[in-house]
This record gives structure tokens, C-alpha cells and sequence, in this order.
């Protein structure tokens, strides 16, 4: 197949990272006979140095033209400022709304080998393989703001469609994984929780005969996250729940320089990015773990190419990787450590 793909560097170590996904992107291409084209455009700091803009009218223009877009991250203290006019993420929030990207998907599956960067005991960590959906376009972020002298307030406001879109692309997710769907809300005392939990079990119930559902609350959920990460498969859930959990789920795999994520909407195209930022303190160095981004990029192959067993290989190449215990610093004892480019080759071999 032909595809085109955006890739937008951003800041920090963005550029090092984005051109090893974008190597093993080429290579398995070549290994399945595809043409991938891709396209490379200024988004935040960089772009802000080069246009004033954090997003320039191009890049959204070539992003909506493109089938995805990969990104690797934006920001640093060179545009921190906080009387700044225009601020890197500032970008990222405009393309997220830009391109209608609503579910913003982050598995965790922690490598057997890399159990030991978590702070979580290993025997609880085996075995898990999770999946957490966060709605990314409503709630108490996009809300109306007051602010008066002597109080402040967030409106938090969901439509029963913002709720539906969501909770159905985490079904049909789950479909192709375990069928289990946990849907966490605070239905005891929030009205929006409500109506999340009255809308998620009618979408279940009418469209997905055989997707199991429960209903977690999100204080107990944080609990059980920690507690009994295994027993979970899709977790679906509002805005800010999902901001908090997505980076407790994080904690299972060990190190940000692991997880990948995507951002999808309606369309085809969707924004895959890694968890982690842009790691100001060590960028230009080779030392930036590019796992996440080229996990990544195997979620661009899979859900806006809909090229399965080039994702699987792309998975499998970065586990053959770590079974071979190519760590970067992140990962390995102090001052032990491959670099971002030694880590990339010992992938692009697996892939051969
Ligand atoms: P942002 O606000 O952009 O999300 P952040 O403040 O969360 O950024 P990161 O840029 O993610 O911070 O970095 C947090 C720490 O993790 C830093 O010490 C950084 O060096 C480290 N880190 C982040 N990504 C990687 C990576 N791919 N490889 C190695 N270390 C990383
Ligand atoms: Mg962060």
C-alpha cells in the first residue's frame, strides 16, 4: 500500500526519537512491499524559533492531508516563559482539536525483562496487558472557566455523543483483546458520571453483546491499579480520570522511554506520540530510550494503516530487543546503557 506520513520532530530529544521510528517505519515497509512517504513539519519550539507559530497553518494542513501523523514531542525550557504569548504545547492541543482526535489510547504491557524498573513487585506485574481509553476532547478541561476575587470555578460538561464515540471505540477495542471493558467514573457523586455510566451501559448493552462490562469508581480504581493491574483489559474513562490513571498505568511498565500511545478520532488519521516529553536534560546525546516512539509507530501501522502483522513485527522487534537485554540508560544500572542509535540497529536487526 501507499501511505503518507507527517512526521513532526517537536523539541528536546523529539527529533532523536522520531528518526528511529521513522527507520524501522521504512524498513518494514520495504519488508512487506509498501511505499510509505513521509513528510517531515514544524510543530512547538521549533517551530515557534521558525514561524512565531507552535503550529504552522502547513503543518496542520499537510497532517490533515496526511494517513497519520507521528509526533515525538514538544516543549523546553527555552520557550517556558511564563509571560510567553504562544507556548510549545499550545501545538499539540491545536492538532489534538484540529484533527477531532476524542480517544487517546495507552496500553501497558510490561516487557518480562524490564520488570525490574518498576516500583511495582514483579509477581503482581506478570501477566499484565492493559489498555486504557481516555476521552480527550470534553469534560472539566474544555469547560467553561470563572475566576472571581475570592473563588474559581470548571465547568464539567459531557454530551451523550462525546460519551458514545468513546466507550464504543474502546468496545470494538476490546472485541480484539479479552472482551472485558472497565468503565470508571465517580457516578456516586458527579452528575456527568451519571449520565457517563447510564450512556456506557446502554452502548454495551444495545451494540456489544459480547463485551463484558463493569463500572469502577475512580477512587477504587486507582487502588486496584496497583493492586491487581492483571485482572484488567480496556479502561475507558473521562478526560481528567483518564490524565491521572493513564500516568499510574504508567508506572507498571517501568520507564516512560517504553510506552507508546495513540490519539484517533472519526477519521483514518490518528496522532501517535510517546507517553513520555521531551527530555530537555538529555536530548542531543544518543542516550534517549526511542522504544516508545518506534512502539508508536507500530500503532500508526495497526490503526490508521490497518497493517496488523506489520505491527506485530514492529512489537515483536522491540521485544526480540529487550530479550537480548539492549537497554538504554533508562533502563540498565547506572552508566550501563546503549544509545538511541545502538538501540534502533539492535531493532532494525530483529527485523530482518
Ligand atoms: P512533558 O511536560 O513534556 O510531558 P515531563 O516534564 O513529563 O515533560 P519528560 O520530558 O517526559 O518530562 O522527562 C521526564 C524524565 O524522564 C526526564 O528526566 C527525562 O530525561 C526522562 N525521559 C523521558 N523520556 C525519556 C526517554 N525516551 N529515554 C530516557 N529518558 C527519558
Ligand atoms: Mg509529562
Amino acid at each position: 500500500m501507499q501511505a503518507e506520513i507527517v512526521v513532526l520532530p517537536g523539541d528536546g530529544i523529539g527529533p532523536e526519537v522520531t528518526a528511529a521510528a521513522v527507520q524501522v517505519l521504512a524498513a518494514v515497509g520495504q519488508r512487506y512491499g509498501h511505499a510509505f512517504r513521509f513528510e517531515e513539519k514544524l510543530i512547538g519550539g521549533a517551530a515557534i524559533d521558525a514561524t512565531g507559530e507552535p503550529l504552522p497553518m502547513d503543518t496542520l494542513a499537510a497532517a490533515q492531508r496526511a494517513d497519520a501523523v507521528l509526533l515525538g514531542a514538544v516543549g523546553g525550557p527555552k520557550w517556558s516563559d511564563p509571560k510567553a504569548k504562544v507556548r510549545p504545547e499550545q501545538g499539540l492541543l491545536a492538532i489534538r482539536k484540529a484533527l477531532g482526535l476524542y480517544a487517546n489510547l495507552r496500553p501497558v504491557k510490561p516487557h518480562p525483562a524490564a520488570l525490574g524498573a518498576s516500583p511495582i513487585k514483579p509477581h503482581l506485574l506478570t501477566g499484565v496487558d492493559l489498555l486504557v481509553v481516555r476521552e480527550l476532547t470534553g469534560g472539566i478541561y474544555f469547560g467553561q472557566k470563572q475566576r472571581r476575587a475570592d473563588a474559581a470555578s470548571d465547568l464539567c460538561e459531557y454530551t451523550v455523543t462525546e460519551i458514545e464515540r468513546v466507550v464504543r471505540r474502546a468496545c470494538v477495542l476490546a472485541g480484539g483483546r479479552r472482551g472485558h471493558v472497565t468503565s470508571v467514573d465517580k457516578a456516586n457523586v458527579l452528575e456527568t458520571s451519571r449520565l457517563w455510566r447510564e450512556v456506557a451501559t446502554r452502548v454495551v448493552r444495545d451494540e456489544f453483546p459480547d463485551i463484558t462490562l463493569e463500572h469502577q469508581l475512580v477512587d477504587s480504581m486507582a487502588m486496584h491499579l496497583l493492586a491487581k493491574p492483571r485482572e484488567y483489559d480496556v479502561i475507558v474513562t473521562e478526560n481528567m480520570f483518564g490524565d491521572i490513571l493513564t500516568d499510574e498505568a504508567s508506572m507498571l511498565a517501568g520507564s516512560l522511554g517504553l510506552l507508546p500511545s495513540a490519539s484517533l478520532g472519526e477519521g483514518r488519521v490518528g496522532l501517535y506520540e510517546p507517553i513520555h516529553g521531551s527530555a530537555p536534560d538529555i536530548a542531543g546525546r544518543d542516550i534517549a530510550n526511542p522504544y516508545a516512539t518506534i512502539l508508536s509507530a507500530a500503532m500508526l501501522l495497526r490503526h490508521s494503516l490497518g497493517l496488523e502483522s506489520e505491527a506485530r513485527c514492529v512489537e515483536k522487534a522491540v521485544d526480540g530487543a529487550l530479550d537480548h537485554a539492549v537497554f538504554t540508560s533508562d533502563l540498565a544500572p547506572a552508566g550501563r546503557g546503549v544509545g538511541t542509535r545502538a538501540a534502533t540497529a539492535a531493532v532494525l536487526e530483529q527485523l530482518q
